[in-house]
Formats: C-alpha cells, structure tokens, sequence
C-alpha cells in the first residue's frame, strides 16, 4: 500500500460509526500489505441507492420518507444486510453497518457480501397499517436491486418477522411467485428458519463457551454481565444462564441490576416482560448502564448499542473477557486502552454472527425447500461458530495482532482473495 494511501486514514471521530470501521478496516489492510488497487476497490461501497418513499398516512395525506439501501460487496456471494427504521438513520451509518456485514459474512466463512438499509422514520408513531405502506413502498423501489442472487434484507433495529413478510409478499406479488429466499428473519411458517430468532444470543454463548475453555474458566465460577436484554442481550443471558454461567448484571435502557452472588436469570426476564422495566425485581441492586459496565466481572457482554465503551470509560473496565454482542459497541479509541489491559476482546464481526449465520441458513432451506429440524440448525451454528473462533485465535497469534485487528484482517484476506481471483472488471 502506497503511503499517500496509509495517510489518508483520517482523524477518527470517536462516535462516528463509520470512522470507527474505517480506521480499523484501514489498519487490517496496512498490516496485510494490500495491493492499492484492491485496496480503492475495496474500502468503497459497491452501490448506493438513495429513493423517496410517498406514503398515504391514516389522514388521507401523503408523507414521503427517504430511505437508503447500500451494497457494499458482491465478490463473495449476494449481498445480505438488515433494514433499520428509525429517525437517526443517516447513510454514514448504514454505509459502516454495510462495509460490516461484508467483514462479518467473511469471518464466518458465510457466501454473502454486506447491505444495509434504512429508512428515517419514526415508527412509534406510526400505525401498522402506514408501517405496511411504507414498507411495501421501500419495496417496490428496491425491486430491481434485490432478490435471492442480489441482496437478501433482514430485520434491524425496529423492523422485525412482519416487516419481512411484506417485503417477501411484494416482492412476490412483482415477481408473480412466491419467493421467500427474498428475505430472511420471516416467521417459520413463510420459510423463516427454526432457531433463527435465537441464533445471536445461541452464538454469544457458544464463543463465551470456546472463551472459557481457552482461559480454563469454569462456568460455575465465570461472572456474566450483560448491558441490554433485548433479542440478542436477553437471549444471551438465558442461555448462558441454562448454561451454568454465573450472570451478575443485567440491563435495559432504564438501567439494571446487579448481584454478585448471581441472578435467577429466568426470573429477571419474566419480572422484566411483565413490568416492562427491571425495577422492583428483590434479590438485586440497580445500578446506572455505566455502573454494570464497569462492574468487577469475568465476562462482559455489550448487547445493546453502539458506543458504549469509549476513551472515556475502557480504562475502568475489569472484565477479562469481551463478548460484543452489540454491533459497534467498542470505539476504535478504546481498542488499544482494552488490549494495554489484557482484555480478550471476541469483536462483534464474530460474536454477533450467529445471526447472519442462520440467516444464510434460512436462505438455504428457502432454495431447498426443506426445512430442516431446530436441532440441526443449531448443531450447525455450533460448527461454523466454533470454527470461526479458532480461526480467529489462530490469525491473530501468526500475525501477532490483537482479536480485533486479526478478525478484519482475515475477513479482508478472504474478501481480497476472491476479489483477486475474479479480477477486478475495470
Ligand atoms: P433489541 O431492541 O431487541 O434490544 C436492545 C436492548 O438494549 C433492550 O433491552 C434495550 O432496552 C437496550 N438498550 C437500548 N438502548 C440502550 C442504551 N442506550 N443503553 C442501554 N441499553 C439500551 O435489539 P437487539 O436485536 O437485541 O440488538 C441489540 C444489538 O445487537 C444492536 O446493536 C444490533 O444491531 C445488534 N445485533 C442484533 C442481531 C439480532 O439478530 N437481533 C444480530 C447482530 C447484531
């Protein structure tokens, strides 16, 4: 890589998503000595699709969203990617959450490239019946740029089965067949995939597992703290907790809970769906979001937002293991202050790739048009998750480079690779 190119790496803004992702993509490629045309090609996206969604509100009115899909890599397979609804949407961000799908189908060897969507919206205050609108809108414009070969959305932050099986049906309804590998995170019965609800939370606890093992921590004895208790933070917590993992912390937005002889994990998540809040379950104390992060524990497990662990507060982190189940929850500033500290970071590109796992899973079954039984899905995100991990370790003690670094370095050495094979068509 030419030095013109090695300065162009850019003051990092510490929360700016997809600085945070270009500074270590520009790192990895250093450190793998990439050619410069591969890196030019490379750290751009493929495509970006800017479209204006009309909407007929309740009112009769027409509202027009903005909405984006970017694709940021095809040398590998379709492009796959969630859609996320949400009022701060920006194309900075779905752009890092692209070029991060590109590198975490890498890491676990799965034939997808990276999308993302994104549609600025506020859906709280919006109806189902506007919701399906919308959705079906966004649809329709992005009919000529996916599909089963092309790109292949998934639920994101505030889309979810529903969402997908609108996009499946207009997708569809254009196509004049039924095509669910269209998709993936549909409900079971439109071709979802069995286990694929569970699938991050399931490969959170197998990398802890593949974690203790390499550090001869025995669960019984391994404190878990968990920031966030949605679909990958809850599910994680039970698992792990089913698991014999000694879990100490939890969380939601409002806050959490700690005890440091360990929680009734079941009994948290009940007290939790019936209260809407962690507030008033006995047995533990509260404590702030930034409290249960820098809580005395083996494990630490992010699975709520990004930017939670920063310059500002990495120092005061304790646990030994980092488990990113969270996308982005790590900024690059505090990457060195957590390796200075001995801490074993499983990055997100890994650790929250049970989901996308499964995902390609159900985009298998969907093509087949078998199905297979949960007990298989989940033997075979055993298998790729397992690997994955040791992988991982082994990249990054032949480079001798931190977890971090390693698993960008071998997702863009996977991705270099067959990019170099098919030749760049210029
Ligand atoms: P979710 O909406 O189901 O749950 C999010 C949880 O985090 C909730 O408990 C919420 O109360 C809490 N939370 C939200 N904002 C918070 C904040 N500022 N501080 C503390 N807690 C907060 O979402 P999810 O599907 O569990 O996703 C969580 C993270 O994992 C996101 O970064 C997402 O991109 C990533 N991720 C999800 C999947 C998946 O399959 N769902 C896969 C890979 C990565």
């Amino acid at each position: 890589m030419s030095t013109a190119l090695v300065d162009d790496i850019r003051e990092i803004k510490e929360d700016n998503p997809f600085e945070s992702m270009m500074s270590r993509f520009d790192r990895a490629a250093q450190l793998l000595n990439l050619d410069a045309d591969l890196y030019a090609v490379m750290r751009v996206p493929n495509r970006e699709l800017k479209v204006y969604i009309p909407t007929r509100m309740d009112s009769g009115r027409i509202q027009v969203f903005e909405g984006f899909r970017v694709q940021h890599n095809f040398a590998r397979g379709p492009a796959k990617g969630g859609i996320r609804y949400s009022p701060d949407v920006s194309i900075d961000e779905v752009r890092a959450l692209a070029a991060w799908m590109t590198w975490k189908c890498a890491v676990v060897n799965v034939p997808f490239g990276g999308a993302k969507g994104g549609i600025i919206c506020d859906p709280t205050q919006m109806s189902m019946g506007e919701l399906e609108r919308m959705t079906r809108r966004y649809a329709a414009e992005l009919l000529d740029f996916i599909g089963p070969e092309k790109d292949v959305p998934a639920p994101d932050m505030n889309t979810n089965e529903q969402t997908m099986a609108w996009i499946m049906d207009t997708y569809s309804m254009h196509a004049r067949h039924t095509v669910n590998a269209v998709v993936t995170g549909k409900p079971v019965d439109l071709g979802g995939s069995r286990g694929r609800r569970e699938a991050t939370g399931r490969g959170l606890l197998i990398v802890v597992n593949e974690a203790a093992k390499k550090f001869k921590m025995a669960p019984a004895d391994t404190r878990v703290v968990v920031q966030g208790s949605g679909n990958v933070g809850g599910i994680a917590a039970l698992l792990l907790h089913e698991a014999g993992f000694k879990v100490i912390g939890i969380s939601d937005v409002h806050g959490g809970i700690h005890n440091a002889a360990g929680l009734d994990i079941p009994a948290a998540m009940k007290h939790l769906q019936a209260t809407r809040s962690f507030e008033d379950f006995t047995g533990a104390e509260r404590v702030s979001n930034s409290e249960l992060l820098e809580l005395d524990c083996d494990v630490l497990l992010p699975a709520a937002t990004e930017n939670q662990i920063t310059s500002t507060n990495a120092e005061r982190i304790k646990c030994k293991v980092l488990a990113e189940g969270a996308n982005g929850p790590t900024t690059a500033a505090a990457d060195e202050i957590l390796y200075r500290k001995g801490i074993f970071v499983i990055p997100d590109i890994l650790a929250n790739a049970g989901g996308v796992t499964v995902s390609y899973f159900e985009w298998v079954q969907d093509r087949m048009g078998y199905f297979w039984r949960e007990d298989v899905v989940n033997e075979r995100l055993q298998d790729t998750m397992v690997a994955s991990f040791n992988d991982l370790c082994r990249y990054a003690d032949a480079h001798s480079v931190d977890t971090r670094t390693a698993a960008y370095m071998l997702a863009i050495d996977r991705v270099a690779y067959d990019t170099r094979m098919r030749g760049i068509y210029a």
